[in-house]
């Protein structure tokens, strides 16, 4: 049945333009993704949505947008060519959990129980050359995290912004991680955006931080349509974490795939991770380059490296988590006022500001021209406004379902009454009311219906 789910959202995406396969003509190629047309609108209202709250909102967060291509001094740096990544790594085919191979008595995974993949010397970082000769001292790798183009810049936006700690720099972008066993649709891929934020404070206040942001980033998915009972925090024991955490919580929603995670129920996987870093990596780059990355605190007249608290969001999976959260099917069909004969009926509860289609406009049928012509005249009119479909192609049922299956919020229907009374009805997705709606009142009326 789960599984059944998984594989309806799939096909409901490729069908309706979200996300397609990439490279398909080619075969696809390493378990990688497209996002089509509605797939873009919406991972964009998931980025704008994460923008927003992480810095319009807040006083004291700024922007930042680095480079995916760094000094590979980075990555030594960040521990991330040594700190066990670059070992004879073996990965479990179930939990996903890394092993450096000379490290298990067993050939089989410590945690689960599960198969693993056969050892390979292994570095999840992407290698790449830069300019014409492909030779070592040309080498990087494609960025595995956004963050360390946020600290590499921490003097430069602390200078030029003229701010006192504490205060962010937040990020989205892409990040490559060269994946042993990717899967579940865009769950694990190979490419896939992050979206940080890193909060530089004093080494005292950074437990009072960390439950602050862990608190701040529950409750944009639960404001976001995610119900409490599907999402959890958990304390990443000490073996489990990332080398640079001093303190770890993953936030974790319940997918209807995926074996437990440190035991417990099956289903919870990872989709953000809050991590106090300390001062790994302001430490760790300032020795590597020579370069004082300490802050002077004017206050206690201390000069210190902050610590980081950060909060690290995956783009892709809170785009499938939303996807997931908003499917929902109707047995038989939503219109009571017909039999329920129906097949099942599809309709994606997606958040309003989430949902890539705000208004369709559909004239009532297609085969009177002067129904068509007011309904190609309002559509025009809204185009600037929203996100907006026209759409004439079948029953007005049948086109009323289609916008369902997208969550489409509004749809607009031209229909006779609307030539003679300059009028046109407007219905809710999620209740089906309809309710006329003047035309010359219409954009105001739209906009309030979408953004209160
Ligand atoms: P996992 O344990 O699932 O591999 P991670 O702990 O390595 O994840 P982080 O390094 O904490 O992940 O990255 C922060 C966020 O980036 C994750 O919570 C997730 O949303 C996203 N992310 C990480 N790896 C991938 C991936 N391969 N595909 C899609 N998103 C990812």
């Amino acid at each position: 049945m789960e599984k059944d789910l998984m594989s309806k959202i799939i096909s409901l995406c490729r069908r309706r333009g979200f996300i397609f396969p990439s490279s398909e003509i080619y075969g696809g190629f390493g378990s990688g993704y497209d996002f089509g047309p509605l797939g873009v609108e919406m991972k964009n209202n998931i980025k704008q949505a994460w923008w927003e709250e992480m810095t319009r909102k807040q006083e004291n967060i700024v922007g930042l947008d680095a480079a995916i291509l760094m000094s590979p001094q980075v990555w030594q740096a960040s521990g991330h060519l040594t700190a066990g990544f670059a070992d004879e790594l073996v990965e479990c085919k179930k939990c996903h959990h890394r092993f450096r191979k000379d490290f298990l008595k067993e050939n089989k995974c410590p945690d689960c129980g599960g198969e693993l993949t056969p050892p390979r010397k292994f570095n999840l970082m992407m290698k790449t050359f830069v300019g014409p000769v492909e030779d070592e001292a040309a080498g990087t790798y494609l960025r595995a995290e956004t963050c360390q183009g946020i600290y590499l810049n921490f003097l430069n936006v602390l200078n030029s912004m003229r701010l006192k700690i504490p205060f962010g720099i937040a990020q989205i972008g892409k990040a490559f991680r060269n994946e042993i066993t990717p899967g579940n649709f865009i769950y694990r891929t190979r490419e896939f955006e992050q979206m940080e934020m890193q909060w530089f404070c004093r080494p005292q206040e950074a437990d009072k931080f960390f439950d602050y942001w862990k608190t701040q980033r529950i409750k944009w998915y639960l404001g976001l349509g995610i119900k409490k009972e599907n999402l959890r925090a958990v304390e990443v024991p000490e073996k489990e974490r990332s080398h640079y955490a001093k303190r770890q919580i993953d936030i974790e929603y319940k997918f209807p795939f995926g074996s437990p995670r440190f035991g417990g129920e099956a289903g919870w996987q990872e989709i953000e991770g809050i991590h106090n870093r300390g001062d790994w990596d302001l430490s760790n780059h300032s020795k590597h380059s020579g370069q004082d990355l300490k802050y002077f605190d004017e206050e206690t007249k201390e000069k210190y490296f902050p610590y980081i608290i950060e909060t690290s969001a995956g783009a892709d999976r809170s785009f499938l988590t939303f996807l997931i959260a908003a499917f929902h099917e109707i047995k038989g069909g939503r219109t009571k006022t017909t039999k329920a004969v129906k097949e099942e009926e599809v309709v994606l509860r997606l958040d309003k500001r989430l949902a890539p289609i705000k208004v369709a406009v559909l004239p009532l049928v297609r085969n009177k021209p002067e129904l068509v012509k007011k309904a190609r005249e309002v559509y025009q009119m809204l185009k600037p406004y929203f996100t907006c479909q026209y759409d004439e192609l079948g029953s007005i049922g049948r086109r009323y379902r289609r916008q369902d299956e997208i969550g489409t919020t509004l749809t607009l229907t031209i229909d006779f009454e609307s030539l003679k009374q300059e009028d046109l009805t407007v219905r809710d997705r999620d209740t089906m009311l309809q309710e006329r709606v003047k035309i010359k009142d219409l954009i105001e009326a739209l906009k309030e219906k979408l953004e209160k």
